[in-house]
C-alpha cells in the first residue's frame, strides 16, 4: 500500500501520454490572473506553484500564435459551459518546455505537473493521449450518482414505512450524505444525470 500520491499517480495510464507538450504550452485558469496573483501573494501553495512554471501570454492572439488549436478548444468549451469571458481570461506557457517538447525538469517537476489532467472534466488539448480515458472516469462517476439517486428514493419508501424515530433520524442522515455527495458534482450538472 503506497501513500496517497503514489496510489493518486498508480491509478493513471500514464503510458497514455503523447509527450506533445501542448498541455504545457497554452494553458488558461480558472480563475482570472490578477486574483491568482493575488493568492499567490496571500501564500496560497497551488498559486504560487502555477506562477512558479506559467508565464501569461500577452493576449489571445499571442496565444493563438502559439497553438491556435489549444486556444481555440478552450473558449469553445468554457463558452458551452457559460464560462467565457474575454476580459478575464488569460493563457499561460510553461517557461520549462523545450522546443522538442518535453520537459526540461521532468525528474523536478511539480505535483501540479505530475497530476495533469488533474480532474476528469479537465479541459485537455484536441489530440490528448486522455481524452477517452478522461471520458470513462466521467461516465463512471456519472453512474455513481445515478445509483446514489436510486439509492435515495428507496430511502425515501423507506422513510414512509418508517416510525421509529431514532430509525428516522439515521434515514435522514444517509439522505443527507447521499445529496452531499450529488451536489459535489453540481457544477458538473449531476442534477440532470
Ligand atoms: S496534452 Fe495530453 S498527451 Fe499531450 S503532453 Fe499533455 S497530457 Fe500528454
Ligand atoms: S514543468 Fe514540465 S511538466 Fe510541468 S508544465 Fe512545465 S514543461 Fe510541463
Amino acid at each position: 500500500m503506497g501513500s496517497y500520491e503514489e496510489n493518486f499517480l498508480a491509478k493513471r495510464p500514464q503510458h497514455l501520454c503523447h509527450m506533445c507538450g501542448k498541455c504545457c504550452r497554452v494553458v488558461t485558469t480558472s480563475v482570472p490572473y490578477p486574483e491568482l496573483c493575488e493568492m499567490a501573494e496571500k501564500g496560497d501553495k497551488g498559486a504560487r506553484d502555477f506562477l512558479s512554471l506559467f508565464v501569461p501570454y500577452q493576449s489571445i492572439e499571442a496565444a493563438r500564435k502559439v497553438d491556435a488549436s489549444i486556444v481555440d478548444n478552450i473558449i469553445m468549451r468554457l463558452s458551452d459551459d457559460g464560462n467565457y469571458n474575454e476580459q478575464e481570461i488569460t493563457f499561460y506557457g510553461c517557461k520549462y518546455l523545450q522546443p522538442d517538447n518535453l520537459c526540461s525538469r521532468y525528474d523536478t517537476r511539480l505535483t501540479l505537473c505530475k497530476h495533469c489532467p488533474s480532474s476528469p472534466w479537465s479541459i485537455v488539448p484536441p489530440g490528448c493521449g486522455f481524452e477517452g480515458w478522461l471520458f470513462w472516469q466521467r461516465e463512471e462517476i456519472k453512474q455513481k450518482i445515478r445509483r446514489s439517486k436510486e439509492e435515495l428514493i428507496e430511502l425515501q419508501l423507506l422513510k414512509k414505512k418508517t416510525t421509529n424515530p431514532e430509525n428516522l433520524k439515521k434515514i435522514l442522515s444517509v439522505e443527507q450524505k447521499i445529496q452531499k455527495n450529488i451536489d459535489a458534482y453540481k457544477k458538473y450538472g449531476s442534477q440532470d444525470w
